[in-house]
Order: structure tokens, then sequence, then C-alpha cells
């Protein structure tokens, strides 16, 4: 066997030293061949290697110990009594000591006594003793030994084997020991963490048993309700709670003793006054499958349910305003759905809420309407304001309104949809019609009463001299009928120049029942000509007995000629002309400015239709609407205030009127005259 460098270097050192040192190092080569092995005696400790100290007052077992204990790779360290032991245990932190019991100044029980109780030794405590015995040695009290720790005992005489064996078991006890020792003291600190969470927590945290008393509170109840938890120990937990809300609190309980867990909303009692309001949360505890009690966490929701009580407040004053605005208000989507259409938008349109909020706008409006009133350009955020549109309404009348579009915003900025607020501005539509109507009547009125006072003296004088010369022609003289022409027509312009006026400055008609045939005689007499000139085909259908019709006189002759001279007109190249008049018994029903109907008196009365039809050209549609308006005319020549004055005179009469055309086909209108007062 070659003996290597470091072996013989060594075996120098111990050939000096007695012949065990040899059988020392021998025996450990042959334990632990592969590495020299350093005397325990430098101390030159390395990390892993455990030095173990042997406290015996004979020299031959510390040579036994330290031959065996070395074998085993751990460094070995010896004390000769107590005293120099406990020295050696402070000096050098052994990870285990061997201990003999049996030494003359102090015995080894009493040196362990002093290692786990004196203060001094506190830090080394724990360092793992094993006890050496002899057999005999009976009056050791073994139980108060291992009580205190002692990790076990060794019997005299021993084996290599066994005392390497109780060493090696030793150290894996006192590992497993302390690692459990770390595990308690985890257990423990998570134990406190959990306490500290429960303690200190936001929420209202509790245990409760089956009857429903605290058995745990933490300490957030005094600072929510201001009530000390110890006072509340063991009292019911319904006692707290609202008076008002303890059935249903009572109702949830019940249900967790059934094994569910339960969320719900109480007030509870406070030493305010003010309850506080709670959400709760109780879930069952569970002991061998069986509900044993319940624990509860609950929060306060006071400032939530505030809040909540705010936006309702507020969603109800808003929606209070604009409900009672009078405006109309439209809200959309992106998609152009209605979202909300307020009571003044029912108003002006004549849909009720719940008929249109879910439908597309234009399926409400027609689609000409929708894409004008908002146009796809107002995907931009800005508004468009004050405009103007003509609306369809459910029953299919029109209405002007003006409208502003404001895009909604929610509070990223982003485009959510539409606010329509618009108004029916007919009536201020009329004002501004019947302001330029006033306008051009006024100038009318200047011109008028100009022109009459230069007509009507020469009028005057037409009259006199033709009345001179029917005195002084014979009374059978043919051509006195010359004469009472001149003067009827005189007397027609003079009349005519007077409707002028009174259309400027209208005056009450003066009524009184007159037979419609001499109305429609005075008209054909004038129109006699014209109609014949133009071949135009004239037929009368006027009953003997119809009723009188109380009108005034030349008004009612006024309508007629102007409706016959438009007739006239139509047909430059001849036609069919038809006059035709009945009874008819009907209500006329009271208009608004809206030229909405509205029954005033629900009486049916008497009057006189009468049916004007020509053959003629007929009116386009889209001017049927505007025919009655003065200055409206589609003549080179025209006035435009024929139909106008008609119409002025009907309404006086509280008459009416109605038109009918085809175009190419000719043109019917109808007149409803009264009969009576
Ligand atoms: P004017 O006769 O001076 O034009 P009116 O008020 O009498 O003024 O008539 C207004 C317009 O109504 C006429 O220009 C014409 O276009 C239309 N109109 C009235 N009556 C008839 C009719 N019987 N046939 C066709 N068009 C008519
Ligand atoms: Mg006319």
């Amino acid at each position: 066997m070659a003996i290597s460098q470091k072996s013989r270097e060594l075996l120098a050192i111990k050939d000096r030293n007695s012949v065990k040192d040899l059988e020392n190092y021998i025996s450990d080569h042959i334990y632990r061949s592969s590495q020299i092995v350093t005397p325990t005696f430098l101390m030159n400790k390395t990390p892993h290697k455990k030095t173990i100290l042997l406290i015996d007052d004979e020299a031959d077992m510390i040579e036994i110990g330290r031959k065996i204990v070395a074998s085993a790779g751990y460094h070995f360290l010896s004390a000769s009594s107590g005293q120099e032991g406990l020295d050696y245990i402070l000096k050098y932190k052994p990870d285990l000591i061997l201990l003999d019991y049996l030494m003359p100044d102090m015995n080894g029980a009493e040196v362990f006594h002093r290692l786990v109780s004196s203060q001094r030794y506190k830090h080394l405590a724990d360092t793992p003793v094993i006890m050496i015995t002899a057999q005999p040695e009976s009056d050791i009290d073994r139980t108060s030994l291992f009580e205190m720790g002692l990790a076990s005992f060794l019997v005299k005489p021993f084996g290599h084997r066994e005392l390497i064996n109780i060493i090696d078991n030793v150290f894996i006890l006192h590992q497993v020991r302390q690692k459990n020792k770390e595990l308690e003291q985890k257990i423990r600190r998570t134990e406190y963490k959990y306490q500290d969470l429960i303690e200190n927590a936001n929420d209202l945290i509790f245990t409760l048993n089956l009857k429903g008393d605290f058995i745990f509170i933490n300490r957030r109840l005094s600072t929510l309700a201001g009530f000390t938890r110890e006072d509340w120990i063991g009292r019911s937990f319904f006692d707290l709670v609202a008076p008002e809300d303890r059935v249903e609190a009572r109702n949830n309980f019940n249900l967790t003793l059934k094994g569910r867990a339960r969320i719900f909303e109480i007030r509870m009692i406070c030493q305010s006054g003010t309850p506080l309001f709670l959400s709760m949360n109780i879930n069952p505890i569970f002991e061998k499958g069986e509900v044993v009690g319940a624990v509860g966490i609950a929060r306060d929701i006071t400032q939530r349910k505030k809040l909540e009580q705010e936006i309702t407040d507020l969603k109800n004053f808003n929606e209070s305003i604009i409900q009672s605005m009078g405006a109309g208000l439209i809200t959309l989507d992106l998609e152009r759905r209605i979202t909300s259409f307020n009571n003044g938008a029912e108003e002006v349109l004549g849909y009720k809420n719940d008929e249109v909020v879910g439908r597309f706008l234009d399926e409400v409006i027609p689609i000409e309407e929708s894409r004008k009133l908002l146009p796809d350009v107002v995907s931009q955020n800005h508004s468009l304001l004050n405009r103007e549109i003509e609306l369809t309404r459910k029953d299919g009348s029109h209405v002007f309104v003006g409208y502003t579009i404001t895009p909604r915003i929610d509070n990223h900025n982003l485009k959510v949809g539409t606010i329509i607020s618009f108004r029916d501005i007919s009536q201020i539509k009329q004002m501004q019609v019947e302001v330029v109507r006033m306008d051009r009547l006024a100038s009318l009125g200047v011109l008028a009463s100009g022109v009459a006072h230069e007509v009507r003296n020469p009028l005057a004088g037409i009259k006199t001299m033709a009345q001179t010369l029917e005195e002084e022609i014979e009374k059978n003289d043919p051509r006195q009928e010359y004469l009472s022409r001149i003067i009827r027509q005189v007397n027609r312009l003079d009349e005519l120049l007077r409707t002028l006026f009174s259309y400027a400055k209208p005056r009450q008609p003066i009524r009184k029942p007159h037979r419609l045939q001499d109305i429609i005689q005075e008209v054909d007499i004038l129109l006699d000509d014209r109609i014949k000139k133009k071949k135009i085909d004239y037929t009368k259908i006027l009953p003997k007995d119809l009723h009188k019709v109380f009108v005034d006189f030349h008004q009612i002759q006024q309508v007629f000629i102007n409706l016959f001279l438009n007739a006239i007109e139509a047909m430059p190249n001849g036609g069919s002309f038809e006059l035709q008049a009945r009874a008819v018994e009907t209500i006329i029903y009271a208009r608004d400015r809206r030229k909405r109907a509205f029954v005033n008196q629900n009486k049916e009365s008497q009057y006189v239709e009468v049916t004007i039809r020509d053959s003629g050209v007929g009116i386009k549609p889209d001017q049927l609407n505007n025919i009655f308006d003065p200055f409206f005319t589609t003549k080179p020549q025209g006035t435009g205030l024929g139909l106008s004055i008609v119409y002025r005179i009907i309404e006086e009469h509280n008459g009416e009127i109605r038109v009918d055309s085809k175009l190419g086909e000719g043109t019917t209108f109808t007149l409803l005259l009264p009969t009576e007062e």
C-alpha cells in the first residue's frame, strides 16, 4: 500500500505521540479512506463537520471516544471534568455532548441541569446531550432528565457501532425537532397574522352560535356602531339589527343554518341613533359535516346607499325637468335608435313614448326628414343650433319645428348618442307669414287708398252721368239696359275697391238670408260673355227648394266671381264647367292654428254645399297648399289675391272651402255655406 506524502508527514508527527494516536489515524483512514481527517483538537472546523464534546473523567474512556467519534467523521473534543465541560461548551459550542454520569466533583446530571437551566448557557441549552451511564446506576431519575430535554441514554459498556448509531440518531432527531420548532413558530406567526387581520379588518367580522348569539366580534364594532364588543358577546345578533329588518335577518340566518351562504342588506342600530346600512355575508360554520354556527362579514355601505339615493334623486329631478320642459326632447343611441321621448315630443309629434322608444328614428318619421334632421356629418362632436324643419306627425299632418342637435358625451368624452331638442314653431311661422303679408297689404293699402281716391271720384261721376241719362231716355228704350249695366258695373268696381280695403282692414260681413240663385244670377250676368267666348259648356244644377243662405250678398258674390274667373282662366281652349248645389247637414269643426280640428259644439247644422267643377289644367299637388295664400299665382298677369279673399270671406262666414284637383283633368272647389245665424 503506497503511503501518500501527506500521510508520511502525519506519520512523522504522530510518531512522537503515543501508539494510540497512530491507531487513531489508521482507523480514521480505514473508515474514510478518501479523505485526510484533521485532528479535532486543531478546531479547524469545516462548516458541515459536526463537533462532539465528550465530558468524562476517565482518560481511557476519552481515548476510546476519540477513536470512535473521529472515525465517524466528526470533530472530537474532550473535557475531563464537569466544570471544564461547561467551559468548553461556552467556548466551542459543540453540536453534541456526550456526558458521563459518574464524575467526582460534579456528576453528569448536575452538568446537564446547569446547562439547561442556567442563564449563561441559554443560547446553548438546545444542544443535544447523550448521558453515558454504567449498568448499576439505577438511582438516576431518567424521566425527569428526559423531561428536561435529554436526548438519550447510553449504557456502558457500548460498542463502536452503538455509539456512532446513537450519535447519528440523536442528530437526526435533533434536526427533526429543530424543524418542528421552526414550523410551530411559523404557525404561530401565521395565526397572529390572521388574528391581526381579523381584528383590524375594515369589515365587521363575527361568529354566531346556533341561537344567533355572538361568540366573537372583532374590534370594528366599536368604531362602526360605538358599542363595546365585550357587552355584545353572548347577546343576540338580532338585537343589533334595526327592528324593521329583523324578520329579513332572521330568515337569512335560518337559511344559513341549513347550510346556505347568504348575502343581504340590513340596517344596524348604532349608539348615535342613525342606523348604518350593512351589506351582510353570512356563511355556515361546519363541524364534522354539521352546521354549528355562522360566521358573518358585514361591510358598511351607508355611504354607498346615500350616493345611490342621491343618484336616484338627481335622476328623478332631471327626469322631471325633461318631462316638464316645453320643448320636445328625443335622445338617440349611435344607431339612431330612440332611447327617450319626452312629453313635449309626444305633444308635438303625436306619438306616445312607449310606441317609439326602441325604434329607429327613420321608422318613426319619413326617411327624408330624418336624414335632413340628422345628417351623418353630425357625428362630429359639435352641436347644430337653431335649424328649422317641417316634420310629419303621427296623423300625417305637418308641423314646423326649430331644433338643436347636441351629441351625447360619456365620461370619457366619447360620443354615445344624440340629443334632439325641438319646439313647435308653426305659430311663429304663421306669424312670420302674417307679418310678411301684413307688410305687403300695408303697402297695398297705401296704394289702394291712393287709387281709390283717384278712381272713386271719376266712378261717382260716371255713375251720376249714367243715372242722369237713365232719366232722360225713354223708359222702354232698349238702351236702358246698357245704362243699368253701366251702373251695376260701376257699383261692382266700387265694391271691389271696398273689398281691397276690407282685405287690409277686414270688416264684419253684413249677413242676411239670401237665395243662392240670386247671387249666382248676378255672377252669370257679369261673366256670360267670357264663358261663351271661350266655348265653355256651363251647367247649373240648383234645386228650387234650396234653403236660403245666411251670408253677405256682395262678399259671396265676390267669392263666386273669383272662383268662376279662375275656372275660365284654367280652360283657355274651352271645356265643361258645372255648378251644383244641395242641402247638407253636417258639423264644421273649428280649427286651431295648426289646422287641427277641434269640436267646440257637437251639433250638426244645415248647410248649402256648392260644388264648382271645371275640366281645366288642374293644380300641381305641391301647390295645392299654397293657392289660398295671398299673392300666390301661377299666372303672368295674376295678382294671387283672388283665392285668399275667397278663403277669408268663407272663414268669416263660418263656412268651409275645400279643393280637389287632378293635373290635366280639372279642379273642383266645394263650399259649405251656412243657412242659419
Ligand atoms: P290668380 O288667379 O291671380 O293667380 P288666385 O288666388 O285666384 O290668383 O289663384 C291662385 C292660383 O291658384 C292661380 O294662379 C292658379 O295657379 C291656381 N288656381 C286657382 N283656381 C284654379 C283652377 N280652377 N284651375 C287651376 N288652377 C287654379
Ligand atoms: Mg284668380
